[in-house]
């Protein structure tokens, strides 16, 4: 199950979360919309921005690395998901955001981006004279794309058709392959096309990415994904050179996704293998709405093997290092807290993407896509973030990203203000370190062989 970020379109409620489960919701209107970096991404993510002529226009900013950009609008925007564009912000309190530029999904967007002497700023501007009232702008950071976008490898193999740059991980899909894809059992918000399942990128190109990457962008984690593929191992198998080079090229972080492997030992394995953090994405926890939207996955994995391959993978990987994305807007909040429950008992972290719609694939014109209040999705991101604090699961592995809320952004939907530096020593939300994770990974190794040896792998 890739990643991949997703989009809720506004309306009417059609559900709610339970009254009383979430306290201190604070209320969304414009104004507190952008007065609130955590609300505002959220909408920027929802409903995408509309931006001036002159905005992005190069000239303005220094390209990261050393390439100079060129091209106006393009040089600022990318395909960055299937086949949506969008552009990267950072917000007031250092949040980045991926805005999809407004288009047919979000149009009409109410957020402006414009220029001026002193800066970008981001005004609430409804189109077709909608505007109430006046309300200040917010200033933001356009984020040049990075350097990558416009480089190949000496093999001639483009880096933007390998993978994206999200805030401080890059996402690479060296074998984007599923066996689900162009089938009835595809996921109905799979933006996977059969064309793109075709190639398998050298494990050389996918270290030379790398390298291109960190000369000129701070990333610290390399996220790998994998749809499914013929076998009992999850796709872990077909990754695990990709994986091994790395590490052993690089000082840095490896996430991967898959789906869950049959058996536990292959989780064992993966960890031993280089794996820091792990995703198994049930995506929807209702059972219901699984069977029919991810049909894949439910018949050949079955609902219960995710959720019994998480929980063996939380007593293997660092605490909050297992993750699980439960899609906002493809079930009801009540049933996107029931899974948020669920998953925190095992000690796995929940995160929520909001759905996104692409061309081809929009699953509001089939009714499969439940609409949602604003409030009911500020609601369920505060829902998690008091959930996660309440079972103390560190939310250092799931920072920083521009794609999705991380379950530490869930405190602006609470009005929790960002711990302080010990605090967040001390209440796990320091950043991960690469030398810990690989002393505790070699601290196992006995418990790991042992493991696989009895299992024969
Ligand atoms: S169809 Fe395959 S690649 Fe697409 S979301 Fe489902 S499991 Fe992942």
């Amino acid at each position: 199950m890739m990643l991949r970020p997703y989009f809720v379109a506004e309306s009417a409620a059609m559900a709610s979360i339970p009254p009383g489960i979430v306290e201190n919701g604070a209320e969304c209107t414009p104004r507190t919309i952008l007065s609130n970096p955590g609300f505002l991404k959220l909408e920027l993510m929802r409903r995408g921005i509309r931006v001036e002529q002159d905005c992005l226009d190069p000239a303005a900013f220094a390209p990261q690395g050393s390439r100079a950009s060129t091209g106006g609008l393009s040089a600022h925007a990318r395909n960055m998901f299937g086949n949506a564009t969008d552009v990267d912000l950072i917000l007031p309190e250092g949040t980045w955001v991926t805005a999809p530029l407004s288009n047919h999904f979000t149009h009409p967007s109410p957020y402006l981006l414009r220029r001026n002497d002193s800066g970008c700023w981001l005004h609430w501007d409804p189109p077709f004279g909608q505007q109430a009232e006046v309300i200040p702008p917010v200033c933001v950071q356009v984020v040049p794309p990075a350097a990558f976008y416009t480089r190949t490898t000496s093999t001639g193999l483009p880096l933007a058709r390998l993978g994206t740059v999200h805030g401080s991980y890059l996402a690479l899909s060296p074998i984007a392959q599923c066996s689900f894809v162009g089938t009835d059992d595809q996921c109905h918000f799979c933006s996977l096309t059969t064309k793109a399942t075709d190639e398998l990128v050298a494990v050389d190109d996918i270290l030379e990415a790398i390298r291109i990457v960190r000369d000129t962008t701070k990333i610290d984690m390399v996220y790998l994904s994998v749809g499914h593929l013929s076998g009992s191992d999850g796709g872990v198998r077909a990754l695990e050179p990709y994986i091994r080079a790395i590490k052993k090229h690089f000082d840095i972080l490896v996430a991967m996704d898959a789906l869950p492997p049959e058996h536990n030992a292959w989780i064992d394995r993966t960890y031993a293998m280089g794996v820091d953090s792990l995703s198994y994405n049930l995506e929807i926890f209702d059972p219901w709405r699984f069977d029919q939207i991810c049909p894949g996955p439910s018949r050949r994995i079955g609902r219960q093997r995710f959720l019994d391959a998480l929980e063996y993978a939380a007593t293997v990987l660092p605490a909050g290092a297992v993750i699980c994305h439960l899609i906002v807007g493809l079930e009801s909040p009540e049933s996107t807290c029931n899974g948020i429950d669920a998953l925190l008992t095992r000690k796995v972290m929940p995160v929520l993407p909001i759905f996104r719609p692409f061309r081809g694939r929009d699953m509001r014109e089939t009714d499969e896509a439940i609409e949602l209040e604003t409030q009911q999705i500020f609601d369920l991101y505060g829902y998690l973030y008091k959930k996660v604090r309440q079972h103390k699961l560190p939310m250092s592995w799931v920072q920083n990203i521009s794609v999705v809320t991380t379950p530490a952004e869930g405190r602006f939907f609470v009005g929790a203000k960002r711990p302080g530096l010990l605090q967040r020593l001390v209440g796990g939300e320091r950043r991960p370190s690469v030398m810990l994770s690989d002393w505790r990974r070699a601290l196992r190794v006995k418990e790991v062989d042992d493991s696989l040896k009895s299992s024969g792998l």
